[in-house]
């Protein structure tokens, strides 16, 4: 078996840095499945479905054609011949894609797609569901958690650094809306695994967070 590494938590945390880590140091492949949820939204858009439409987003889902590639720690994104990267990266397209999620079909039709990207050497899955879903028997599940506020600061940085103007107080807003949905949801709610390795890095460096995770990989 395809050994795998799910780790899972809310926006902001910290996973898709922690899964790049891990997937450059290990050579494990990586999956970013949040991306998979925002090209669902950004799909529904061009189509003019309705992210309240069920039937209509989960036939979009099951109809998805995307493809990925990783370059220089970059995840660059195609749907439908376009390059995407950057339209499924913004904060409206996150939270269309915690609107989709929240629709059990547009889950079920995604599972295939995440299960496939499980192949050698190994799999770093970066999620909310890889723990208790996906990957049930993943080899080693970690859950991150920090305080809202703090992912708030952390996200607001990232914004800042790619060049998007936007107050922290909206990210906090934005993010606070997000979490009660991604963790309210009946289908497959934001929760640790009964058998994951929970981390709150709200005091921790973003090293000392490296590192307790490679300790976990190394275990
Ligand atoms: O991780 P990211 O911010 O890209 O995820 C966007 C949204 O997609 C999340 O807020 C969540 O609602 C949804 N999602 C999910 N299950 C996953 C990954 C993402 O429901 N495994």
């Amino acid at each position: 078996i395809v050994p795998i590494i799910a780790i899972d938590g809310p926006s902001g945390v910290g996973k898709g840095t922690a899964c790049g880590h891990l997937s450059t140091r290990l050579g494990f492949r990586l999956l970013d499945s949040g991306s998979l949820y925002r090209l669902v939204g950004l799909a529904c858009e061009w189509d003019g479905v309705s992210l309240d439409d069920e039937v209509g987003c989960t036939a979009v889902a099951a109809a998805l054609d995307a493809s990925f590639e990783h370059a220089q720690g970059r995840l660059r994104v195609w749907m439908n011949a376009r390059e995407v990267s950057a339209a499924i990266r913004t904060e409206k397209a996150g939270q269309d894609a915690s609107k989709v999620a929240v629709i059990p079909g547009v889950r079920d039709a995604l599972l295939d797609w995440q299960r496939h990207a499980a192949k050698w050497p190994g799999l770093v899955a970066d999620g909310r569901d890889m723990g208790t879903v996906v990957f049930p028997d993943a080899g080693l599940k970690i859950f991150l958690d920090a305080s809202t506020e703090e992912r708030a600061r952390r996200r607001h940085q990232q914004l800042l650094d790619g060049g998007q103007s936007v107050t922290l107080s909206a990210v906090l807003d934005e993010m606070r809306e997000r979490d009660v949905r991604d963790r309210t949801r009946e289908a497959a709610p934001l929760e640790a695994a009964q058998d994951a390795k929970v981390l709150d890095t709200s005091g921790l460096t973003l090293d000392a967070m490296l590192a307790k995770v490679d300790d976990w990989a190394d275990q």
